[in-house]
């Protein structure tokens, strides 16, 4: 329905060639962007939508932004609707990479474009993927923890199993911890995933996992703040916490403040207005039929998806600040005055 519509109005123009303005009028049309999120009750996600609306708005863009709060199938539903309501490009974090397939082929029988934004999508025809370079992610956070416990008994705290990241994470940090773990050095005590990245779950994960270590753990490798906050609240019930290595990512205010007061190692630090920035751009030259600067490429089971990488930074207590002279935060954010 929605093809034969935009179809007509293109016939339209043409056939009223002579009379310029109709078609000056549908041609000025600011292009529609559909950006949806999978959870922007979380700190990070507000933050890539506040960056996002103001860079397409600079390109004369507008932009619907859903929140799926976390629930694939209000995704998909909010996803449907952005199409009947004729967005030019749909923008996606994707809450489950796995399940997006049928209706990206609906937005490609209506001629909308697809970015997979920070998470890819995968087995689905996305046209564009862009994100910061989560190998080199999951890398940092391993290295931090082992610069400061080169040896030890380690414990992985991994993301949603629902999420690539949490698996690209992953393989980052294990280029990092399996030759230590094949010289010896480095135990691996145990493992696990936790759902929707929740910082409750990984509380109660990594309590378990004091437990059935009588607290012998040196390290934990966790994949985000948010459950790296989980850890830490695990470690203080039993003093241990700015004693056992903790890694993080996304600088979230409670990671940055962690780090500043030595209870968590590390964290990533991703100059979200740079992804947000070079995203909308991206979806406005897909829209419009600009062919947009790449610099990867991702196989995400269907194709080789064209991809922008960027990179990110990680973040100790000696060069916490770099988010303050960069304006990520306020002094008074960090250290309260
Ligand atoms: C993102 C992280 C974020 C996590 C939880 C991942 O896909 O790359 O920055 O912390 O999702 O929202």
């Amino acid at each position: 329905k929605l093809t034969t519509l935009r179809a007509l109005g293109v016939l339209m123009c043409l056939g009223l060639a002579g009379l310029a303005s109709s078609c000056t009028q549908s041609s000025k049309k600011p292009t529609l962007i559909g950006f949806s999120i999978d959870d922007m009750r979380l700190e990070r996600w507000a933050r890539d939508r506040d960056f996002f609306d103001a860079a397409a708005t600079k390109l004369g863009a507008k932009v619907l932004v859903q929140s799926a709060n976390g629930s694939e199938e209000r995704q998909v539903a909010q996803i449907e609707n952005m199409i009947s309501r004729g967005v030019d490009v749909l923008v996606i974090v994707p809450q489950n990479s796995k399940v997006l397939g049928n209706v990206i082929r609906e937005a490609h029988r209506n001629h909308v474009k697809v970015v997979s934004y920070d998470r890819l999508i995968l087995n689905a025809d996305v046209d564009a993927y862009i994100s910061f370079d989560n190998l080199k992610v999951g890398e940092m956070q391993a290295q931090g923890v082992v610069n400061v416990k080169p040896k030890g008994n380690y414990f992985l705290l991994g993301g949603a199993p629902t999420d690539n990241n949490a698996k690209i994470l992953r393989q980052g940090q294990m280029q990092v911890l399996q030759p230590l773990i094949d010289k010896g050095d480095i135990k691996i005590v145990g493992d696990q995933w936790v759902p929707d990245w929740n910082p409750t779950r990984a509380l109660g994960i990594v309590e378990d996992a004091l437990t059935a270590n009588a607290n012998n753990i040196d390290a934990i490798v966790a994949s985000n703040d948010a459950i790296a906050g989980g850890a830490v609240q695990a470690l203080a019930a039993q003093r241990l916490a700015g004693k056992v290595a903790v890694s993080g990512q996304d600088a979230d205010l409670a990671g940055v403040k962690r780090v500043v007061e030595g209870t968590q190692t590390m964290t990533v630090y991703k100059p979200l207005d740079q992804l947000a920035t070079q995203a909308a751009k991206l979806a406005v030259d897909l829209a419009r039929g600009e062919k947009p600067a790449y610099n990867s490429h991702y196989d995400n089971g269907e194709k080789s998806v064209d991809s922008v990488l960027l990179q990110p930074v990680a973040l100790t207590r000696d060069n916490v600040d770099k988010v303050i002279t960069d304006g990520f935060y306020t002094h008074a954010q960090v250290y309260g005055n």
